[in-house]
């Protein structure tokens, strides 16, 4: 691939039987601008009929390399990843925005995702039941099959590395359609993939209509599972159409993460570090803190620690180092956060810091601080999806918990408390995936990751990533020379 686009980005084509292919190009852009940048390709229904084709093939020679095989190659992928660094940074920052350093950190946990699930494939174990002397009752976990992966745009190569990984680790062969903001990257990591040796048809990349070819790829008789990371909305509608096909959906959705913080903590450095995880990728993270519940005695310090923060920022064009804030990707989301503020305010919230559009060309919004925000606003219920931190005064622990957990979202929750008792009742209580006491690091490449309630079904990452691409084949066989 040549980096010949406007500013070095890449015109991007599909992989499909280990051919790269051009059809139909369609622009990308610089959420930091709003210029074209370069061109994708647009999938048609017959590119995806040739890539579950060759997908056929190309997961028998993906099986019979055996667990060893599969490990080499994708060690060999994911250093490749790191070995290409800078460059797939470059171009994680053109079509997303976010800083070169994020990009950096989001490519090397895409390597550590990928080792790990790489690693995992070697211990998909089954088990012998105890049985007679006749008997042997054995249990096999077989790969679910062909898998379509559907990866958002907040994280160019994170997601669609959670959607490969666990897969390919556990046999199965993978259609990934990425995101069309941005392709790019995606592009980059399925060839980290063909260099590494992957077979030809085991991993394809496409884009194009998004629903036009998720219902294609659902209703296609060797399509055996789908993996989607993205809306609550979208992602009940595709577990309903993977019902009806009676195909598994595993479904990482959206989040309105709660934050609980104590009196009992350090409340400055607490108000500090979710500050900054609050301006990563812009807020545009489903695991982002955002409904912070905050013990009286300590509102005011928290409060002031995330104004302080608020003026502090730096916002830019994530390609300069010194930038801490990129833009958000598109107008459509500055629009849709925009007015969640607006109305937040409306019913009574307080404006502390932020609360309009920067005044520059791109779509930049500033970290936003939104005190006592009513239960009822619209943006404590629906997932804001950018730089909002929403700021609430509660008693304790025990209320934190119950307004928290009166949304429909569960994803990931965090505490800041040197309390036992709150931690024991955080972690017996808050209906979330995964929680985090007294630091904002939310999942890794060992831990399960995924959410309850609107927020998901199935894990990614952990022992579980491969194992949710398995299936259990139970084999009792009788020797013939029994008595
Ligand atoms: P969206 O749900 O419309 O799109 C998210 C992704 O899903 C995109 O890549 C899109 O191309 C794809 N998509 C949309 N319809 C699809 C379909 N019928 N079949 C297959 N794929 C489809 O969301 P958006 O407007 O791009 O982003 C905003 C919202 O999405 C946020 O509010 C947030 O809740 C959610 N989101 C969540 C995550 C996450 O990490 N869970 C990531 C991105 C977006």
């Amino acid at each position: 691939m040549k980096l010949d686009g406007k500013a070095g980005y890449p015109d991007v084509e599909m992989l499909i039987g280990g051919k790269w292919v051009m059809a139909d190009s369609r622009p990308v852009y610089d959420p930091c601008s709003g210029e074209v940048i370069g061109e994708r390709a647009h999938a048609g229904t017959d590119h995806l009929d040739e890539a579950v084709d060759a997908a056929r093939v190309g997961m028998r020679a993906w099986w019979e390399l055996g667990p060893a095989g599969r490990e080499a190659v994708m060690v060999k992928a994911a250093a490749l990843l790191r070995e290409r660094v800078e460059e797939i940074a470059r171009i994680i920052t053109l079509e997303e925005g976010k800083t070169l350093r994020e990009a950096r950190g989001e490519i090397l946990r895409a390597a550590s995702y990928i080792e790990w699930d790489a690693h995992e494939g070697r211990r998909l174990y089954g088990r012998i039941v105890p049985s007679t002397d006749d008997y042997q009752l054995a249990v096999h976990r077989r790969p679910v099959g062909l898998v379509a992966g559907f990866s958002p745009w907040n994280f160019p190569i994170g997601s669609p590395t959670r959607k490969i990984g666990g897969a390919l680790a556990a046999g199965c062969g993978v259609i990934l359609k990425a995101a069309e903001d941005t392709p790019g990257a995606a592009r980059q990591l399925v060839q980290a993939f063909v260099d590494a040796g992957i077979p030809d048809g085991a991993l394809s990349l496409v884009f194009g209509d998004p629903p036009a070819i998720s219902e294609h790829l659902l209703a296609h008789p060797e399509v055996r599972m789908i993996t989607f990371t993205g809306s609550v909305a979208v992602g009940k509608h595709l577990a309903a159409l993977a019902g009806a096909e009676m195909k598994p959906a595993l479904m990482e959705l959206g989040g309105h993460c709660p934050v609980f913080v104590s009196a009992t903590a350090d409340v400055a450095a607490a108000a500090r570090s979710t500050a900054m995880v609050k301006t990563m990728n812009a807020g545009q993270v489903c695991v982002s803190p955002t409904r912070f519940f905050v013990e009286d005695a300590a509102f005011d310090a928290f409060a002031d620690g995330m104004v302080a923060a608020a003026g502090a920022l730096r916002l830019g064009s994530g390609l300069d180092e010194a930038t801490e804030m990129g833009p958000l990707i598109n107008r459509r989301r500055l629009d849709s956060i925009s007015g969640l503020v607006a109305e937040a305010q409306i019913v009574g919230a307080k404006l502390l810091a932020g609360g309009a559009q920067v005044d520059r060309p791109g779509n930049f919004y500033p970290l936003t601080v939104l005190a006592d925000v009513p239960d009822d606003a619209r943006i404590m219920r629906e997932e804001p999806f950018g730089p909002v931190a929403l700021l609430v005064r509660v008693r304790d622990v025990d209320e934190a918990i119950e307004r928290a957990n009166s949304v429909s979202y569960g994803l990931a929750g965090y505490a800041f408390t040197n309390s036992a008792r709150d931690m024991q009742r955080l972690s017996t209580r808050l209906e979330v995936g995964n929680l985090a006491i007294n630091h904002l690091m939310a999942s890794d490449a060992d831990l399960p990751f995924g959410g309850v309630k609107d927020s998901g079904l199935g894990r990614e990452g952990g022992a579980e990533g491969p194992l949710n691409h398995t299936v259990v084949k139970t084999v009792s066989t009788l020797f013939p020379d029994a008595k």
